[in-house]
């Protein structure tokens, strides 16, 4: 069984992000970049399955700029072991990935799609669910498990009351959440290994895909700073500036 792992590249998430002057996006020039932290959980949990012996071969893809080869190739170094990228400058919106990715499953024919749950960059939280929707495969999101047995997948659930296990038939998308497991690092024998990788390179067009974004946005700007906090003498002058906020009775 083929494993398919979308990887995305977004700005680190030790990084700050900076809000551009004029406030039409988040300043993207000289700052490090690296896997959606997600998308690593996802290429660990494909080595994992690979390693079980339940898959044969992962394939990373991304869609991005030229440097997103750089993600792929952090993929490689990790355990798969190809890669495609789908090139292009335009910043793309969940649905266009989705379109991209279900062309790319209706090819390789993946027994199961491991996406991250979320991009740290856009936040949306929707791109395995479009795919899902797409292929009209079975989805099991927010997965802090999974075990296949068959053509069956488990996948346990973080879910707000706490864990809910769903039973998929394959193929399937999993999107994975934090405790799924832990992500490799790369060795550095398998950093070199990963240059000499198939990496395949292709464009939006090649699959016959609009990536035209649908969304305009309207503004970005920085979360409100935080007003100081003031130092109280003792415990009845916070009780009477709590009852002067109205907070205490
Ligand atoms: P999102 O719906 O944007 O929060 O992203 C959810 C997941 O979809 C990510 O964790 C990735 O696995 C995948 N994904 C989103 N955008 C891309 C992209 N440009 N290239 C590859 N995978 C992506």
């Amino acid at each position: 069984m083929k494993l398919l792992v979308p990887v995305k590249r977004v700005i680190d998430y030790n990084v700050k992000p900076r809000v551009k002057a004029d406030g039409t996006g988040v300043d993207l020039a000289n700052v490090k970049m690296s896997m959606n932290p997600f998308d690593e959980i996802a290429v660990e949990e494909a080595i994992r399955l690979k390693e079980k012996g339940v898959a044969s071969e992962i394939i990373a893809v991304s869609v991005g700029p030229a440097k997103a080869q750089e993600t792929l190739r952090t993929a490689l170094a990790m355990g798969a072991d190809r890669a495609i990228l789908i090139e292009t400058d335009t910043e793309v919106e969940p649905l266009a990935v989705a379109k991209l990715l279900a062309k790319i499953a209706e090819e390789e024919m993946p027994g199961i799609v491991i996406l991250g749950k979320q991009a740290i960059d856009d936040d949306s939280n929707q791109t395995g669910q479009m795919l899902a929707a797409l292929l009209d495969w079975a989805q099991g999101t927010f997965a802090s498990k999974v075990e296949v047995s068959g053509n069956m997948i488990a996948v346990t659930r973080e879910v707000d009351g706490g864990l809910e296990t769903v039973s998929l038939k394959l193929p399937a998308i999993v999107t994975t959440d934090l405790r799924l497991n832990e992500p490799r690092y790369a060795s550095l024998p398998n950093i070199m290994k990963a240059k000499s990788k198939p990496l395949a390179q292709k464009k939006p067009e090649d699959y016959g895909v609009d990536i035209t974004p649908r969304l305009t946005t309207l503004k970005v700007e920085e979360p409100p700073k935080r007003v100081a906090g003031i130092k109280v003498a003792d415990v009845d002058e916070l009780i009477t500036k709590l009852k002067a906020l109205g907070v205490a009775a």
